[in-house]
């Protein structure tokens, strides 16, 4: 049997073995094979040496005995340093360093790291805290004296420890040296500086490595986003507390209750509603903003003067806060995101398609612009169908047209569909009237020979922005090309699913409002909370109004209100629409954007000035 902590060699089996170094995550056939003599020379095989060993509980294996005294003495001590680091055990890690240094164990970056790593991980129980800084520190400085570059991992261990000390200065200093080690930080490496700054309410510090953060094409997560916006909220600084309630709205969909604990307590304390003047604007100008920007937001700045009410509950599946009465708006791609998406679409099925014939097809309908739905006639015609007979339902394409048709007060949509599959359609004489009937109504449009009708049917649904009904979920190498960010917004807006339980239609429509962040155009905020399961209906919210903004908010409140009784302005009676079967009307369906997929922080938020609109 093998000891335990056979780590210490004799000094001279120690020159030895480090002139050969080896990776110590590979087996090493000299650290090996000198191991074997050291064995045979019984180095190893008498009582346990006195050093201090991790005190993880219970025997190791036979096996992982094999395995960590095969290794030499570097990669032993790296060994039984993370055994240390998992289990926490500060004590027993610094003991093991300690030995390493006084048995002049070559110290690499590894080891230095691992220590960093448990030193800062500790630095945040009160009770080891004053040793994990003191040795942490220790290690970093001496890991600086054998001149080992530190990398990302060390910086972000040694910015939490000076975090951990209230020195985020120094934290953000270290981050700044990493430049010289040209070593890229990443967002948790400014973490420590940052979050210690907004705990000091040190805004302008704070700010500032936002701004770094920033520069270095990192972006800003919730927890951050809500320590600045915290930070602002108690430093007054009430534009600031405005425009990262944007940047919590563009980056996360709803917010965690830590999050909503913040705004409810900004939103309810004194100085919300004098730190700043609101700003009055027309009310058309608003509404136009909203439009322009997809919906859901304006951006203009705090709407409304006086003090603001919160209040928590629910909303309806019509999108009916039962706070407040208002209606949750539908959140799109803005235009210019809209056009952007069409022009790729475009130009991609230029590239693949007999490029007259899709230009015909832009031509044509430029000249018929008027759908509200485009339907995927192949892709429903072929559902559940028996692909090796080549089956085709009509009847189930005819089924989803008609619906579409009655749910949008006898509006055609219009059906995309191959030539061939026409043609074979027209052949047959019991389909032949259908399909006579469609081409009489101009609402049926055949791709030509050798194209692939996925372009036609998604240009056309991304150009008249209307709904489309597919259940393609457009996770085709194709439409990757696309790229994701205003794709799998634009999809959620759009598309329309359907099945046919027991050979009966159902269509599954997009949800009738969107469980994003919603700045409305009268100035109210509404902020979803995170919830578990899938159930929409059992989310909560927070509702934030101005008494006056919303008609039903008739009196003044200042407190935080639940209304998840019902006791708000909703109406039980009126929670009849079921939002899976709703088609808004048309001058809702372009409202539109958001970007809760993909962050943008390109546009830098003064926090004094007005903010400046998104689209030109
Ligand atoms: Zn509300």
């Amino acid at each position: 049997m093998l000891p335990k902590d056979c780590l210490k060699p004799s000094p001279n089996l120690y020159v030895v073995n480090t002139s050969f170094p080896c990776n110590p995550s590979n087996q090493c056939k000299v650290g090996f094979f000198l191991l074997l003599i050291w064995e045979s020379l019984g180095f190893i095989s008498g009582k346990p040496l006195s050093m201090a060993t991790p005190s993880h509980k219970g025997n190791p294996t036979n096996s992982t005995k094999r395995k960590k005294n095969h290794k030499n003495p570097e990669a032993n001590f790296l060994y039984e340093l993370n055994s240390c680091s998992k289990s926490k055990d500060l004590k027993a890690a610094i003991s093991l360093y300690e030995s390493a240094i006084s048995n002049k164990t070559r110290l690499n970056q590894h080891h230095f790291n691992t220590l960093l790593y448990l030193c800062s991980t500790i630095s945040t129980d009160p009770e080891s805290k004053s040793l994990a800084l003191t040795y942490g520190f220790r290690v970093f400085d001496h890991m600086m004296t054998l001149n080992i570059h530190p990398n990302e991992a060390s910086i972000t261990a040694i910015a939490r420890l000076a975090a951990a000390k209230g020195d985020g200065d120094y934290a953000f200093e270290m981050i700044k040296k990493l430049g010289d080690y040209r070593v890229l930080p990443r967002l948790r490496t400014y973490e420590p500086a940052l979050f210690c700054f907004c705990q000091k309410l040190e805004a302008e510090k704070a700010y500032e490595v936002e701004a770094d953060i920033n520069k270095m094409g990192l972006s800003l997560e919730e927890p951050q986003i809500a320590a600045l916006l915290k930070l602002s909220a108690e430093t007054g600084r009430g534009e600031g507390v405005y425009e990262y309630l944007q940047k919590l709205r563009r980056g996360v969909r709803w917010v965690s209750e830590e999050t909503g604990k913040v705004l409810e307590d900004w939103f309810s304390r004194e100085g919300s509603e004098v730190g700043f003047e609101g700003a009055t604007y027309e009310v058309s100008f608003v509404k136009e903003a909203v439009l322009r920007n997809g919906g859901g937001w304006h951006g203009l700045g705090w709407i409304g003067k006086g003090k603001w009410v919160v209040r928590k509950g629910k909303v309806e599946p019509n999108g009916r806060c039962c706070c407040c009465g208002e209606r949750l708006g539908c959140v799109d791609i803005d235009d210019v995101e809209t056009e952007k998406f069409a022009q790729s679409v475009a130009g991609l099925a230029m590239e693949r398609e007999v490029k007259a014939n899709f230009r015909e097809f832009q031509e044509w309908l430029e000249e018929n612009a008027d759908y509200e739905a485009i339907v995927d006639g192949a892709n429903i015609g072929l559902y559940q169908q028996n692909f090796a007979e080549g089956g085709f339902s009509i009847l189930q394409l005819d089924a989803v047209i008609k619906e579409m048709y009655g749910r949008s007060g006898n509006k055609w949509p219009l059906i995309i569909l191959h030539n061939k599959r026409v043609r074979a359609l027209l052949e047959n004489p019991s389909y032949r009237k259908l399909v006579e009937e469609w081409m009489n109504n101009g609402v049926l449009y055949t791709t030509p020979h050798g194209s692939n009708d996925d372009w036609y049917w998604l240009y056309a649904a991304v150009k008249l922005r209307c709904l489309l009904v597919t259940n393609d979920e457009m996770r085709d190498h194709i439409f990757e090309l696309l790229g994701s960010s205003f794709f799998l917004k634009w999809k959620e807006r759009h598309q329309v699913r359907y099945t046919f339980p027991k050979g009966i239609l159902k269509l599954q429509m997009p949800p009738s409002y969107s469980v994003v962040i919603q700045e409305s155009e009268k100035g109210s905020w509404h902020v979803p909370i995170v919830c578990d399961g899938n159930e929409e209906s059992a989310r909560t919210w927070l509702c934030i109004t101005r008494p006056g903004a919303c008609e039903d908010l008739g009196k003044t409140a200042s407190n935080i209100e639940t209304c998840e009784n019902g006791n708000g302005p909703c109406c039980k009676s009126e929670m009849s629409n079921t939002g899976d079967f709703e088609i808004l009307p048309s001058d809702n369906r372009n409202q539109a954007s958001q970007d809760f997929f993909q962050m943008s922080y390109a546009e830098t938020p003064s926090i004094t000035g007005k903010r400046k609109e998104r689209s030109p």
